[in-house]
Parts: C-alpha cells; structure tokens; sequence
C-alpha cells in the first residue's frame, strides 16, 4: 500500500493535529492514544513515512530500527508500564483492522489485560 500522507499521524508529525507527546527521540514519537482502551495506552511512531510494520521491516534503515525499538521500551518506562508489566501491539493491514496507515505500537497497561486473542471459534 502507498503511503497516506494525509493519515492522522503524519498530520500529528507535521504538527498540524495537536498529540499528548509523552517521549520523543530522533526517529520516532510517543503520545496518548486518543480513545484509551486501557489506564495506560500511548502509541509509538516512527517520524519516518512507514504504512505499518512490514513497510517498516523492509524499508527502514537500521538507525531508525534500532532508534524505534528503544523508544517504545523508553516510553513504557516514562509512563510506568513496566512496573505492573504491558502489552505491545501492532496492527499489521487488513486482517489485523489496522485504521490508521501510519505504523504504531500500540502500549497497553495499567491493568490486567486478559488473553491476547480468542481462539478461533470462540
Ligand atoms: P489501529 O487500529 O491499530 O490503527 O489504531 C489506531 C489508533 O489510533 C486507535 O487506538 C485510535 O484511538 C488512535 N488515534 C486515532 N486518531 C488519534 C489522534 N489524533 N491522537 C491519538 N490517537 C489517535
């Protein structure tokens, strides 16, 4: 899939929608996700134009790689996701109902977050 430029999160990147910025570094940012599912919920981006997580794997030079996964881990400390322990998710295309065309990491936590996903049939 091309990449959107007009997707919600490079608006955020541009600085044309306001974020509640919670870390940032050189290749990637963090703020509140806007509808929380969870006490903790903050979304990990990288300020490269990435449409979701294969993109990334495939396009991303290793700076950014590396820059992106410290990130996501340096966020959860920032928020205190790691003391009770978190879930990181990624919606990947369409079987996963990623909505917005903008890779993220999403960090759950706060509470007890259940199972990672119903068996098929349930
Ligand atoms: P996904 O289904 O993984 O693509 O999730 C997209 C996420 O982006 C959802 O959890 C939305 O609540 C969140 N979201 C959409 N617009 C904004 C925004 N302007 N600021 C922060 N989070 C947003």
């Amino acid at each position: 899939m091309a990449y959107d430029p007009n997707n919600v999160f490079a608006k955020i990147l541009r600085g044309e929608i306001p974020c509640k910025k919670v870390h940032e570094s050189r290749h990637s940012l963090a703020f509140h996700d806007i509808n929380p599912l969870s006490p903790i919920h903050v979304l990990v981006i990288p300020k490269g134009a990435y449409v979701d997580f294969d993109d990334f794997s495939a396009r991303a030079s290793a700076e950014e790689q590396a820059d992106y996964i410290k990130a996501i881990g340096d966020t959860a400390r920032v928020v205190g996701a790691e003391k009770g322990g978190y879930r990181l998710l990624s919606n990947c295309g369409v079987n996963a109902n990623q909505e917005v065309p903008h890779l993220h990491v999403h960090i759950f936590g706060g509470r007890l977050l259940g199972r990672m996903l119903k068996k098929d049939g349930e």
